[in-house]
């Protein structure tokens, strides 16, 4: 098969490049490895800021998908992309029927490939009835089937809040969020330097009370003083307590999860005290996201770590093209942020590409109308991953320039 693009990945940002790349007459392929489109969308559902509107992640992808198939994109469903080579040969393989693997020729290829979660080990961890918070939101939002009846949730973070109350809301007793263990996996995980990651959080929060406590976090002797008076019962947000001066220590179980073991902490995220056994049947683990990156790599794209961006990212300019002629990145790949900003990055993504192998008539104006709609979402967006996100696209910029210069 030969066509003007590739889009690596079926997610809002991925869906949105085709649906603009197909829209202009251009002849584009989404190969996605899961049965549905829509990526990550497929299982979120929460709350808006506002607390007036619901974020139906499904029926949002819905939309995508029809919008897709009307321009004329290409959906491969179940498909795996294994290797790239530039020019572009792109090699995939079905992951359900045992036929031979396809290759795809293009112009040029787009990585949508999304993000990967974290996993950080706790003794105890490879019991059935433990499993990434992930896995959990897919089970009860995608396929509607709880995970557990009594679940102890680990790692504190707008992802597992979030996830958790879809959990409450299904009928799951959520005993509690606890802190990840403070080790290497977790970045010495501590009270202190959660704060600052949380203080994001608060402004979803339903009681007012939890929401002014949030302008106390600004600050960094506010967060010492929540750090340390943090009431050891934990703070309830939508009935399920968040527990930040305690830590997980062990789960426990013979065959499966019966209970784990938790421990008092200090601010930096010592264990102090006797541990206390609580009973349980699920253990939750959300130790964070990285972007999925693998592919970019292969094919010799320069990279740069930023904390803003949750890690390791394909350098790339405000454009989405990375150091290799002819690729593209958009979504979380990027770096790690809420589904509306990976829309407003694939639309951009889209464009470029379209400017770049002259498909239609992209005009100038019409790519930086996208590069600003792709920072008001990021401005806007009530889905925060990190605090330091617009720091660090300013730094990426820095890097990419310097990289330009170099190069020519
Ligand atoms: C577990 C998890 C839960 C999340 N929950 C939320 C949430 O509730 N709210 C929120 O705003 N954000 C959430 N996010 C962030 C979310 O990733 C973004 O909101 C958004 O979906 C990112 O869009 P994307 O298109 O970049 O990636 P994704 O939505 O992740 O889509 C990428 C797609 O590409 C596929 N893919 C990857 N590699 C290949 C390959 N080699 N071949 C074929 N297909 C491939 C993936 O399986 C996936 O279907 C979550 C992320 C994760 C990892």
């Amino acid at each position: 098969m030969k066509v003007d693009v590739v889009v690596v990945g079926g997610g809002p940002a991925g869906l949105s490049a085709a649906i603009e790349i197909g829209s202009r007459g251009g002849n584009v392929v989404v190969i996605d490895d899961h049965p549905t489109p829509g990526g990550k969308l497929l299982g979120q559902l929460h709350q808006e800021g506002n607390h007036s509107k619901w974020w139906k992640g499904f029926e949002f992808a819905q939309k995508l998908k029809q919008k897709a198939l009307a321009a004329n994109v290409q959906i491969l469903s179940e498909k795996q992309v294994w290797g790239l080579e530039p020019g572009w040969k792109v090699h995939i393989s079905d992951l359900v029927k045992n036929e031979p693997g396809m290759e795809i020729q293009a112009d040029c290829v787009l990585l949508a490939t999304g993000a990967v979660e974290k996993p950080i080990p706790i003794p105890g961890w490879t019991l059935p009835g433990v499993l990434s918070i992930g896995a959990a939101q897919v089970m009860t939002n995608v396929y509607q089937v709880l995970p557990g009846k009594k679940v102890i949730v680990a790692g504190i973070d707008i992802l597992s809040l979030s996830i958790a109350r879809s959990m409450k809301l299904a009928g799951a007793d959520i005993v509690g969020i606890y802190m990840l263990p403070h080790n290497p996996f977790s970045n010495y995980a501590s009270p202190l330097l959660h704060l600052e990651t949380l203080n994001e959080m608060t402004d979803f929060a339903p009681s007012k009370m939890i929401r002014l406590t949030g302008k106390l976090l600004k600050s960094k002797t506010g967060r010492k003083i929540a750090a340390q008076y943090y009431p050891p019962k934990g703070i309830k947000m939508w009935g399920i307590p968040i527990h930040l001066r305690s830590t997980i220590v062990t789960i426990n179980g013979n065959q499966e999860v019966e209970s784990v073991s938790i421990s008092k902490i200090d601010v930096n995220g010592n264990p102090i005290g006797e541990q206390k056994v609580i009973q349980a049947d699920t253990v939750c683990i959300a130790g964070g996201l990285s972007p999925l990156y693998e592919l970019a790599a292969t094919v010799g794209c320069k990279f740069v770590t930023l904390e803003g961006l949750s890690g390791t990212v394909p350098l790339h300019n405000k454009e989405l093209q990375t150091t290799v002629p002819n690729l593209f990145v958009a979504g979380n790949i990027t770096g790690i942020e809420g589904a509306k900003v990976a829309v407003a990055q694939g639309t951009l993504a889209g464009k470029s590409i379209c400017k770049k192998v002259k498909i239609g008539n992209v005009k100038e104006a019409e790519i930086k109308e996208s590069i600003s709609f792709v920072e008001y979402s990021r401005k806007l967006s009530e889905i925060q991953f990190h605090p330091k996100v617009l720091e660090a696209r300013e730094h990426l910029e820095d890097l990419w320039s310097k990289w330009a210069h170099n190069v020519n």
